[in-house]
């Protein structure tokens, strides 16, 4: 029995229920809810389907630009469609077309002709059946074949990929009770799959619109979805049908101990960046987000789903080390049995017979050589594994159009005017939705095996580890022949950044080393991927999905095989043993042609010298005269440039005795510059480890870090990044300060003018502050700036000519705001640069003698600062102290509204510079670091008390 025993920590209580009439009722009782009328008697709602009505004013879906849900792996869309709309208006107005749903249920039947979607491309009118409709209706059909017999099982499956998803489908559709343990908190978005139609056509029988899905009919399929999706909507249905579904969880421990009790506790997956135990993700039918358990969920079954994907390791605990083998082992079986190996390819049966004659299949011709290498285990020419890259990109990060070439399997042929250079294993593919909203680049191919690297052969995972995803992902295209200007490398980050959800990079980029593995299958007295935990005549197991077999999708062998092996373990579950264990025997073939399939394209792909595009590029990569090819290098020269230019800058300052302010915006920049330096070192193949010390040691708080980072930087550097950044880190090889003044001169109005670019307008604010507007050239510098068409360099200018005679009335320049600001001490720790943004918030009042600028009791929601004048803090006529210049009040009304403590009120004429509540929110969420600047001085503050 599946016993849940939690300690709840926030459950909202609805009970799962597959029950139209009560859902029906709940409709009708929910508060603020729409209120339709009662079916009518014979409608389509009697038969118990419901229509969706209301899918035509569905928001369109852009996926790339849709809000990533990090609360939960239900999409809002799915949810949507899920929850609200399919309770839609029109309930009986639209008959049931009971022949349009027969064949289109769980498992994967092969309907004839094309997929049909039930909802139209563009208006979505027309997709009249719900899911909640074809669920009960599949109810119904499979009731008959269900053995009273058999009790109920209590089943946990592990992974809620497309195989341990619709394992919990078919199961809980024939009265089954199932958990799913998941160890993502959000599905990954980075695989957008090409599928067989069978695929599509489930998903558009299970409710999923046509723009979802994307044209990939040049490459494999007829379709493609993103497998987020495909998660995303049996997650839903899953739950509709009271599966229990747990996310951010795992096992505590899958041991046989364990699985024989039937019993487990899950635990939080380790998160990405914490290593606190915490509360695991509970998702239930009508719960729009994820509610939180705490840890320690104790989970009781019968039957235990592997379905954990390919990286699976419970498969080995259930069926022992030795039964995992390579695929090779497989194959070699195979060519015992069938020496020609005809009959692993040509099986009528086989859904991918279809592409047997194509690339992807073996050409008869060629099936003794391949059996013959399979025989010799000829390990070169069938490897165990191949790396391989594959990732997405949005189309919106090439500035330039990629073409594809005609009459080829959707190949890219050039960008912009530029020809591109991609080997034919490797395919570049635009991926349209069928509203256009979508456009995305799919890029994959195969990698060599070993790079040459310093002189040596590395083995490719090696460098794969040193390289950043995105670093890495722009070498490929270099390696292409894509130029690097038709690619926004910000917004590739941007990109990335978004789309990655779990911080893994396996997210952004699949860099899939395949280690092709399955379990033993034929000559076994018993099937292997089904049977009784070892040990025990109690717990049943099935092995399912990927975890089964790894897969090589790029010959199509992927989702619909997870599928496969969903329905076949559902269907077997309720037969006897007997015709369990014989059913169960089938699918063992059908893993057996593909195991054949899959090391028919390992051959294929060996046997292409020319492997891959990266090798090259990798190697040249060495090489000093291509380093200013690449991206990262040429950055990081940019870099060094401005860090030599800076050092010199602020030596030649120094000869003019020291300005703090010239001294603080300076080192600002070469703090920022130090900073990005340290980011694209990650793009270098350089010791993680040590690159993680050196961020550790990195405090912008502490003068002296750049120095003690590159004393840890410095031993492990290419000779020529020592040399490039030696000027922007290490202060010690500045030579002594400049004493010569007319070189002070000099360096203070190139800044004054701008003139390098990489001065920001505070630091040629400071500049111009700092001239002397009795000089000549500082009077034209000055005249100059006065006119620039940025206000606040304009303004400082201006001041700075008109310089003296000013008093409270005087108008207060930004330039003075910033410098008030920066002394009070809520702002201490914030930048200059970052105050002129606070700074431009401020409204000024002016105050007469005895106004009264605040009121005791009254809710605060500003700070003043006192620029000009003199108040005094008062309760009715007690004074309690007196305020002038540079002094702030209401600090803390600027983070918490409460009532005011005392009344404030003018002594002489004063000029407050007053900052709302409001606006300052807005800008702490604008501009994080000025909320962790605060924060900073609050921790402070409160340590100190
Ligand atoms: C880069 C790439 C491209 C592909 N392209 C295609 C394609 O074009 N067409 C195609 O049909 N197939 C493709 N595939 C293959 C396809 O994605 C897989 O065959 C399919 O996803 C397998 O489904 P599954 O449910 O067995 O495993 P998975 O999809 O891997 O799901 C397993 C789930 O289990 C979870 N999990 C793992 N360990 C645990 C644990 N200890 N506890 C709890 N949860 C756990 C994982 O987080 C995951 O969600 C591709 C695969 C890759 C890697």
């Amino acid at each position: 029995m599946v016993a849940v025993t939690n300690r709840v920590v926030a459950v909202t209580a609805v009970r799962p229920t597959n029950d139209t009439a009560e859902l029906w009722r709940n409709l009708r009782e929910r508060p603020g809810g729409p209120r339709p009328t009662p079916p009518a008697l014979g409608s389509v709602m009697e038969t118990e389907v419901c229509v969706l009505a209301g899918l035509s004013d569905a928001p369109p879906r852009t996926l790339h630009n849709a809000p990533l849900v990090k609360s939960s792996p239900l999409s809002p869309t799915i949810r949507a469609m899920l929850e609200a709309r399919e309770f839609g208006r029109r309930f009986d107005t639209v008959p049931l077309d009971t022949e349009s749903v027969r064949d289109r249920l769980p498992g994967l039947r092969s309907g004839s002709g094309d997929v049909q979607f039930l909802a139209a491309d563009h208006s979505l009118e027309d997709l009249s059946l719900s899911v909640e409709g074809l669920l009960q209706h599949r109810k119904r059909l499979l009731a008959p074949t269900l053995n009273p017999n058999l009790s109920r099982r209590h089943v946990l499956v592990i992974g809620a990929g497309p195989a341990g998803f619709m394992a919990a489908i078919e199961l809980s559709l024939r009265n089954h009770h199932v958990v799913v343990c998941e160890q993502r908190e959000v599905y990954s978005r980075n695989r957008y799959i090409g599928v067989y139609k069978e695929v599509t056509h489930l998903m558009a029988a299970l409710g999923m619109p046509e723009r979802m899905t994307y044209d990939f009919s040049q490459y494999r399929g007829k379709r493609g979805i993103m497998l987020a999706d495909i998660q995303t909507l049996l997650h839903g249905i899953a739950l509709k049908l009271g599966v229990l579904i747990y996310t951010g969880a795992v096992a505590k421990s899958l041991e046989l101990e364990a699985l024989r009790a039937g019993q487990v506790e899950l635990q939080r997956a380790p998160q990405p960046g914490s290593s606190t135990p915490g509360s695991i993700g509970l998702t239930r039918w009508q719960h729009d987000s994820v509610s939180r358990v705490s840890s320690g969920v104790v989970i009781r079954f019968d039957t235990v789903i592997e379905a954990s994907g390919g990286r699976s390791g419970l498969r080995e605990v259930l069926v022992g080390k030795e039964n995992v083998v390579p695929l090779h082992d497989i194959g070699l079986a195979a060519v015992r049995e069938d020496p020609t190996l005809d009959s692993f390819f040509d099986d009528p049966e086989d859904h991918s017979a279809e592409y047997v004659d194509s690339d992807y299949g073996c050409p008869p011709g060629l099936r003794p050589k391949f059996a013959q290498a399979l025989k010799a285990g000829q390990t070169r020419q069938i490897p165990a594994a191949i790396p391989c890259f594959v990732s997405n990109i949005d189309a919106g990060v090439f500035t330039k159009h990629m073409h594809q070439a005609d009459g080829s399997l959707g190949l890219a042929s050039r960008v912009g005017d530029r020809q591109l250079s991609i080997p034919h294993d490797w395919v570049v593919l635009e991926c349209r939705l069928a509203d256009q909203s979508l456009s995305r680049y799919h890029i994959e191919g195969p990698l060599p095996q070993t790079f040459e690297f310093g002189g040596k052969r590395v083995p490719t995972p090696a460098m794969l580890d040193k390289l950043n995803p995105v670093a890495f992902l722009v070498r490929i295209l270099y390696a292409m022949g894509v130029p690097f200007d038709a690619v926004d490398r910000r917004q590739l980050i941007d990109f990335y950044n978004a789309e990655s959800s779990y911080g893994d990079a396996s997210d952004i980029v699949s860099t899939w080393i395949g280690r092709f593995r399955g379990l033993r299958l034929p000559g076994a007295d018993r099937p292997i991927w089904y049977g009784h935990v070892p040990g025990s005549d109690r717990i049943e197991y099935a092995i399912i999905g990927e975890a089964l077999q790894n897969a090589w999708y790029r010959f199509g062998v992927g989702v619909d095989d997870a599928f496969t092996g969903a329905a076949y373990l559902a269907e077997c579950l309720d037969l006897q043993l007997d015709e369990r264990l014989e059913r169960a025997s089938r699918l063992e073939r059908v893993m057996q042609s593909r195991a054949v399939q899959i090391l028919y394209h390992l051959y294929a792909v060996a046997r292409n010298e020319d492997q891959g595009v990266v090798g090259a590029v990798l190697t040249e990569y060495q090489m000093e005269e291509r380093h200013a090819e690449d991206l990262a290098e040429a950055r990081l020269r940019e870099i060094a440039r401005d860090g030599a230019e800076m050092q010199a800058a602020a030596h030649d300052l120094r000869a003019g005795g020291s300005d703090s302010l010239l001294e603080a915006a300076l080192g600002y920049l070469r703090d920022a510059q130090a900073g990005r330096a340290m980011q694209l070192l990650e793009s270098f193949p350089y010791s993680t480890e040590v690159l993680a010390k050196s961020r550790r040691s990195a405090t912008a708080e502490d003068q002296e870090w750049r120095s003690r980072t590159f004393v840890l930087l410095e031993p492990v550097l290419a000779p020529h990044h020592q040399a490039l950044l030696a000027p922007l880190f290490d202060e010690k090889s500045q030579s002594s300060p400049g004493t010569d003044r007319r070189l002070w001169q000099e360096r203070l109005l190139d800044l004054a003018s701008g003139r390098y670019r990489w001065v920001t307008p505070w630091l040629r604010a400071c500049a111009l502050n700092a001239l002397d507007s009795a000089d000549a050239k500082a009077g034209v510098a000055l005249a100059t700036a006065a006119e620039d068409r940025n206000a606040f360099i304009a303004e400082v200018a201006e001041r700075k000519l008109q310089a003296s005679g000013r008093g409270a009335t005087a108008r207060f320049s930004m330039f003075d705001k910033v410098l008030t600001l920066k002394q009070v001490p809520i702002f201490r720790a914030i930048p200059h640069q970052m105050l002129v943004d606070v700074a431009s918030l401020l409204t000024e009042r002016r105050a007469l003698p005895n106004e009264r600028i605040i009121e005791k009791g009254e809710i605060g929601d500003a700070l003043f600062v006192i620029a000009a004048g003199r108040v005094r803090v008062h309760d009715g006529e007690r004074t309690l102290r007196e305020m002038s210049h540079g002094e702030a009040f209401g600090e803390l009304s600027l983070l918490d509204a409460e009532p005011r403590s005392a009344s404030v009120s003018a002594v002489h004429p004063s000029l407050l510079l007053r900052l709302a509540q409001s606006d300052f929110y807005a800008l702490m969420k604008e501009q994080p670091a000025i909320t962790r600047a605060v924060n900073r001085v609050l921790c402070q503050l409160i340590r100190t008390a």
